[in-house]
């Protein structure tokens, strides 16, 4: 399947919403993001069972800042769709909605967001979504892959 994740608040958090994985020094010297403890042992997870990961964002940051931060912790999306990429296919499809997955190709959305799991339902794609204090958030995700 392919999977995307949402950053802001599903991922990186705005301030201290969640626990975050360590960063090393080189991250740091990276500018990287600080992103939420368990991601790492969760992509390497569902890549091994076969999954592609990627990142959905309604965000503006660049490509190449978005995987400069997974970078810092050793991970490699395959694919980034930030905002500008992302109006850009709503627009040609003229469709209001934040996010709409399938268009996209992709199979499965996580977010933080309960408006895009709603719109999940009226536009027919599959989302997990995961309020920002879930400690157990890898595991749910896990059993509902
Ligand atoms: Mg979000």
């Amino acid at each position: 399947m392919i999977i995307s994740f949402d950053i802001d608040n599903t991922l990186i958090p705005y301030s201290d919403e969640f626990p975050v994985e360590k960063r090393s020094f080189r991250g740091k010297m990276l500018g990287a993001e600080p992103i939420r403890k368990g991601t790492i042992q969760l992509f390497k997870e569902l890549e091994g069972q076969g999954h592609e990961l990627w990142i959905y964002t309604t965000s503006f940051r660049t490509k190449l800042n978005i995987k400069r931060t997974f970078w810092a912790y050793g991970l490699s999306p395959t694919r980034i769709i930030n905002e500008t990429i992302n109006l850009n296919l709503l627009k040609q499809h003229q469709c209001k909605a934040s996010k709409i997955p399938k268009l996209f190709g992709i199979d499965l959305h996580i977010d933080d967001s309960e408006g895009v799991g709603i719109e999940g339902e009226r536009y027919g794609f599959r989302t997990i979504i995961i309020p920002p204090n879930d400690r157990d958030w890898v595991q749910k995700i896990m059993s509902n892959i």
